[in-house]
């Protein structure tokens, strides 16, 4: 909690957005930043005006997943306005530096960037922004969970033993800090081959699940892995928009409508 900018306040809310909905995870490379674009697309299609901050500042990975380039352009007074892609409000860190160069900041620094990133722009009218917040569970995570003034948080983990050891760390931060947690998602639950269909739980499978009901949260869902899902995302056409009558896109609409 000493590592954050401001000390332990939880900062005021934002005008004009309802909800602020953090995405975390207990390490890197779970699928985390696929997960909350497809999952801020599929509360899109549920009619609600949604946006997405990109908090992970060491490793943006929002401009790419949905094909944007380029600058945010100054709005009325010293505020930025957010960039647009599939009708979603984005700002990430990545439209504000260039790719390649490393950022070095400490603790505090990454907190008050972040906290500039949602105050300092002109968002609009939004009923929710879900936040990609920074893998891990270290101090960064906990000022920021302190410190904006989330509705609840989702915590995303692969079905392997240590992933879902550090999904219970992710979980343990956000109830020190009286955020409530909203449910587990199990993304790469299980692989369909594309050849013969074959169903096969390369990292095991229902580990969130029993997870989820040991600690009396929701589990929203599992996503299989799938060729297509990585695909679109590296390509920034995420698949809940660009194939949206596909099973997978179904997938994340179901896990919008339980959030
Ligand atoms: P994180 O944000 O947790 O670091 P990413 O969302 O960047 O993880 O995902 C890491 C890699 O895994 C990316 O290449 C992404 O396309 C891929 N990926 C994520 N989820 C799936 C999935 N369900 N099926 C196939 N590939 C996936």
């Amino acid at each position: 909690p000493q590592a954050g900018a401001g000390g332990g306040t939880r900062g005021a809310g934002l005008p004009g957005v309802k909800h602020l909905i953090a995405v975390a995870s207990g390490k890197g490379g779970v699928g985390k930043s696929t997960t909350t674009v497809n999952l801020a697309l599929g509360l899109q299609s549920l009619g609600l005006k949604v946006g997405i901050l990109d908090a992970d500042i060491f490793g943006p990975s929002q401009p790419r997943l949905l094909g944007l380039t380029g600058r945010p352009s100054v709005a009325h007074g010293n505020t930025l306005k957010a960039m647009e892609g599939y009708g979603l409000k984005v700002m990430s860190m990545g439209f504000l530096v260039d790719e390649g160069t490393p950022i070095i900041w400490r603790g505090p620094m990454v907190v008050s960037a972040l906290n500039q990133m949602l105050r300092d722009v002109a968002w609009g009218e939004l009923d929710v922004i879900v936040i990609d917040m920074p893998p891990g569970t270290g101090d960064v995570q906990l000022s920021m969970a302190q410190q904006v003034p989330l509705s609840g948080a989702i915590i995303v983990s692969t079905p392997q033993d240590l992933a879902l050891i550090d999904a219970r760390k992710g979980l343990n931060m956000f109830r020190k800090v009286d955020v409530p947690v909203l449910g587990i998602i199990e993304n790469m639950s299980t692989f369909i081959c594309p050849k013969c269909g074959e169903e096969s739980h390369i990292f095991g499978h229902g580990g969130a699940e029993e997870e989820a009901s040991k600690l009396g949260l929701p589990f929203l869902g599992g996503i299989p892995l799938h060729m297509d899902i990585r695909a679109k995302s590296d390509s920034g056409q995420p698949i809940t928009a660009t194939s949206p009558e596909s099973a997978h896109a179904q997938i994340y609409r179901d896990i919008a409508a339980k959030t």
